[in-house]
């Protein structure tokens, strides 16, 4: 072990490896409940991409695994150490090398934070889609080894649309330049496709192209209060079945309303069971949120309201945004699923959370990605309490069992990493899975990056 930190060290500038204990601590795992952590040998915070590739070269001649991280924010444990690793943050290679408003793209380091290039491209007149509600943390390498979504995707789709070219570090050490940075291109297989969503088990991308857009005219957003949940699904439907574009459709049960409210003292109506948040960045997007709002009354709501202003509309999605952190006040742990389902099956999907939080005598709240069909049903549970553990683990499998009965898959945006890897052999099947681990083999033959992730 000595030794392999000294074989880093003598490529590596002085502090970029990382041996301290109580370092090592804190970059051992990301936000996952319930994944294995283990005890890296070093941390190494690279600032170059030939820092990156001595690190591959390194630990390909020692046979040492390497776990790329960005700031950990991932739900999956795919950022977590294993034993005997070397965890390689790339939060430290953080330059937005380029912003090109002619190409519409942004070519970036690993470790710019969303919200960072979001904001400076919008300087430049341009938009950057994915926005994960995580957005002020989360890097573009974290996003594009999860293939993250966000509030937007309804409109704008998710990472993997926006990924035109990457820059990657085999686990041999050699850079491999995949896609473009042109607006088309279709030479060869597309392994940049290839490389989002691989959760750093295929290469370390030290450099990503993105395509972005014109910005959007100023969103404007309503809510509208529901009875029921599946009353709200029911005016999705509705709302996707009459050819509206919201830029963002999201919806709250009645147990996130409260959590938020508890955190943040917002104000949200406690006594509805559901709340759908709707906007549109159209050019009129009062009319288009008059329209949706009628469609809304007609399906149940028992109230319908629109935002006046950009600022209330900020203060509507910032109440989304925190529904998760609101959420894991409640008990002492929360398990955060992320199964997404048809649309039309969304009704089903909520009713089927509710029976099981029931059947398991838990709180289960869900904040959902509506016009996705992307839920995250929120398992709150007292992680001091053994029975109530077992009763999270196992009413959280029985979420994943239901959205694939209903046609869904077991990860929408958050992807599998440890906690799902079982469920991952259940959706794909054995064919599919074994085509999967060849692929594996043929970028990471010795199996040292992220290796007992997602398989
Ligand atoms: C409050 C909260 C809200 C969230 N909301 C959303 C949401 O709306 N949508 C969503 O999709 N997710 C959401 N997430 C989950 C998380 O933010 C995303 O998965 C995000 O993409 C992770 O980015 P990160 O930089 O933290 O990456 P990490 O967690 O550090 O890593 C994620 C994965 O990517 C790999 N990886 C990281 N960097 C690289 C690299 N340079 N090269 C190769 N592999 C790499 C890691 O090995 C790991 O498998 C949320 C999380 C929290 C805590």
């Amino acid at each position: 072990m000595g030794d392999v930190v000294e074989m880093l060290g003598a490529g590596l500038a002085p502090g970029v490896v990382v041996t301290d204990p109580e370092v090592m601590a804190a970059y051992a795992r990301d936000m996952a409940s319930f994944s294995a952590v283990g005890d890296p040998l070093a941390v190494v915070m690279p600032r170059t991409v030939e820092d990156v590739q001595h690190v591959m070269r390194t630990a390909t001649a020692a046979r040492v695994p390497v776990v790329p991280q960005g700031a950990r924010t991932g739900l999956s444990g795919g950022a977590n150490a294993v034993d005997g690793c070397i965890v390689l943050s790339l939060a430290k290679m953080d330059r937005i090398l380029e912003i090109d408003p002619v190409d519409r793209i942004a070519v970036v380091e690993p470790g710019v934070v969303n919200a960072v290039l979001s904001r400076a491209v919008a300087e430049r007149g341009l938009y950057y889609p994915p926005d994960p509600s995580s957005w002020e943390q989360c890097t573009i390498g974290g996003n594009i080894g999860t293939g993250a979504g966000g509030l937007c995707c309804v409109k704008y789709g998710v990472t993997a649309e926006y990924v035109l070219g990457l820059d990657v570090v085999l686990a041999d050490g050699r850079l491999l330049s995949t896609g473009r940075r042109t607006a088309k291109g279709v030479a060869g297989y597309d392994l940049t496709r290839l490389f989002v969503g691989s959760e750093g088990t295929l290469g370390v991308v030290v450099k990503a192209v993105v395509a972005l857009r014109p910005a959007p005219p100023q969103q404007l957003a309503l809510v509208a209060e529901f009875p029921s949940a599946s009353a709200a699904c029911a005016a999705i439907c509705t709302i996707m079945e009459r050819g509206h574009v919201p830029s963002l459709l999201e919806l709250m049960d009645g147990t996130t309303i409260r959590a938020v409210n508890a955190m943040a003292q917002m104000g949200l109506p406690e006594s509805t069971e559901a709340l759908l948040l709707a906007a549109f960045d159209t050019p009129d997007p009062a009319a288009d949120l008059a329209a949706l709002g009628e469609l809304c009354t007609a399906a149940g709501a028992t109230e319908v309201v629109p935002a006046q202003d950009a600022a209330e509309s900020e203060m509507l999605l910032q109440a989304r945004r925190l529904s998760l952190t609101a959420l894991e006040r409640v008990s002492t742990a929360t398990m955060i699923d992320d199964v997404c389902v048809p649309r039309g099956r969304l009704g089903e999907m909520l009713d089927g959370v509710a029976a099981i939080a029931a059947e398991y005598d838990l709180t289960i709240g869900v904040c959902a990605h509506a016009g996705d069909g992307n839920t995250h049903p929120v398992v709150c549970f007292d992680a001091h309490d053994p029975d109530e553990s077992r009763r999270a683990r196992e009413s959280f499998d029985a979420i994943m069992a239901l959205g694939l009965e209903l046609g869904g898959t077991i990860t929408g945006e958050h992807g599998v990493g440890l906690l799902k890897k079982d469920w991952l052999a259940r959706e794909l099947g054995p064919t599919a899975l074994e085509l999967q681990r060849g692929v594996k083999a043929v970028f990471d033959p010795l199996g040292l990056l992220n290796p007992g992730k997602v398989f």
